[in-house]
């Protein structure tokens, strides 16, 4: 990847594939909607998170301490997630990224959402039984599980492999809370994407302390920082840029439809 920092975008709109090099573009989405691949985009599939699927298949679900589900009727949750244990939601999954991964060229491919709900998820009966099974401990099955899923989903991939993970560098945290080895991890995927939200970005403190979190916490493997920019005042966005810059490999931004402004960030960022 040499000095040059990558400048990328994530986006809805497929004029901007093309202007942007990374480009990603949600192919599947949490809600359970399905777009086209664009041609020389980056395809994007959330692969445990998915409203319709879940809506279709309750007993999907994941499912927490003292029964609790996994869905967004819950006060914690944005999404409804499925059980990466359930052999239907896998293969599922990995026809998903199949798919999309064989309509995608050389720019490669990005899972999301492969994950665990939260700490203690998933008990449901296939975890339970693959847990038993294997012999281990939940904290330890559930990273496994994981870790089996991105091998299988790799060998789909012919270019880069992209991978999103939770905004938290702190050590130990990804593991437990949502089963994330990401040391192990790092020997299937070339590039991991944090995204680190906000809508304004007035302060830029709290950015560079998990960015710098995640640069020492990734030790030198690839790592893009993706900030959100839609309707993000352009100076801001473009310190919040400077700032994540400074410690990773690469910055996107996400959801953006102004190219101009989009354009003069990446000049100011990369020349
Ligand atoms: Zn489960």
């Amino acid at each position: 990847m040499g000095n040059q920092k990558v400048f990328g975008v994530v986006t809805r709109y497929a004029d901007h594939v093309g202007q942007f090099r990374p480009a990603f573009w949600e192919v599947k989405d949490v809600g359970g909607a399905h777009r086209e691949p664009v041609a020389g985009s980056i395809p994007m599939v959330s692969c445990f998170a998915d409203n319709r699927v879940a809506k279709a298949h309750p007993e999907w679900v994941q499912v927490g301490p003292g029964g609790q589900r996994a869905t967004r009727d819950q006060p914690y949750f944005d999404w409804d997630c499925l059980c990466p244990s359930r052999p239907e939601v896998e293969t599922l999954a990995l026809e998903w990224v199949r798919d999309a991964a064989a309509q995608s060229g050389p720019e490669g491919f990005r899972l999301d959402d492969v994950t665990f709900a939260r700490e203690g998820y998933c008990q449901c009966a296939a975890c339970e039984a693959g847990r038993r099974k294997a012999g281990l401990d939940l904290e330890t099955y559930r990273m496994a599980r994981l870790a089996d899923f991105v091998a299988r989903a790799r060998s789909s991939v012919a270019g880069t492999l992209y991978f999103t993970l939770f905004p938290d560098p702190y050590p130990g945290h990804l593991e437990r809370r949502f089963g994330i080895d990401v040391d192990r991890m790092k020997q299937w995927v070339d590039v991991f994407v944090v995204p680190i939200y906000d809508l304004a970005y007035t302060t830029t403190y709290w950015l560079e302390v998990l960015a710098q979190g995640f640069r020492d916490r990734l030790g030198g493997h690839p790592w893009y920082l993706e900030l959100y920019g839609l309707g993000v005042e352009e100076a801001k966005l473009e310190k919040a840029a400077r700032v994540g810059a400074a410690y990773a490999d690469g910055v996107l931004i996400a959801y953006e439809k102004d190219v101009d402004k989009l354009r003069r960030i990446q000049e100011a960022l990369v020349g």
